[in-house]
């Protein structure tokens, strides 16, 4: 299990950078597992409000990954064609509020789980879908966001593989903490194991 707080670059692929990402993280540590983990199957669990189109076009009809991104259809970047390799494409339009958020989370990873067995969890975390957010114009509280965050960490628990964290986009100050709170809730759920761990160490 890892965390990056600093990590989440989706619009950058191997060919362009685009929004504020500058280099294609995501494919990064993808192209890592392959090579030196051995590992053939990932997930990339984009939630983000914006599309992540980067990630998308590095690995347009690669089978090895299985690309799950619910989004703001109506905001940046608009990339249709980057689209067409979503494996499961979630609309959340602006206005969307927590508990349909939670909902369409729900049926959308009961229905990756069904299709597909991944050895590894990408997961894109952005908090510009809180409520306020100037770019992602959704409306999901705080609670809803620590709640999202369970939600994806207890499918990689079911699925018993890693799982990396990004916490990607969010342009409010008030992201910070949420973002603390729920890695404390995170903590506290057993989710993810404490630093005292000498695994972690
Ligand atoms: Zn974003």
């Amino acid at each position: 299990m890892g965390i990056n707080v600093g990590g989440g670059f989706h619009h950058c692929s191997a060919e362009n950078g685009g929004g504020f990402c500058a280099y294609a993280d995501i494919s990064l540590c993808i192209h890592f597992a392959f090579v030196q983990l051995n590992i053939s199957r990932v997930i990339i669990i984009d939630l983000d409000a914006h599309q992540g189109n980067g990630h998308e076009m590095d690995f347009a009809d690669d089978n090895r990954v299985y690309i799950l991104d619910m989004y703001n259809p109506g905001i940046y970047p608009l990339d249709h064609e980057a689209r067409s390799y979503i494996n499961q494409k979630v609309d959340v339009k602006s206005g969307t509020r927590t508990e349909e958020y939670l909902l369409k989370l729900d049926e959308a990873l009961e229905v990756a789980g069904r299709r597909f067995n991944p050895e590894l969890l990408v997961y894109n975390a952005g908090t510009d879908i809180l409520e306020g957010d100037p770019l992602g114009r959704l409306k999901i509280s705080p609670d809803g966001i620590a709640l999202r965050d369970e939600k994806v960490f207890r499918f990689a628990r079911k699925k018993n593989i890693p799982i990396v964290m990004l916490t990607s986009g969010g342009y409010m100050k008030s992201s910070a903490r949420v973002i603390a709170d729920s890695i404390l809730n995170l903590e506290k759920k057993c989710l993810i194991e404490t630093s005292g761990d000498p695994k972690t160490a």
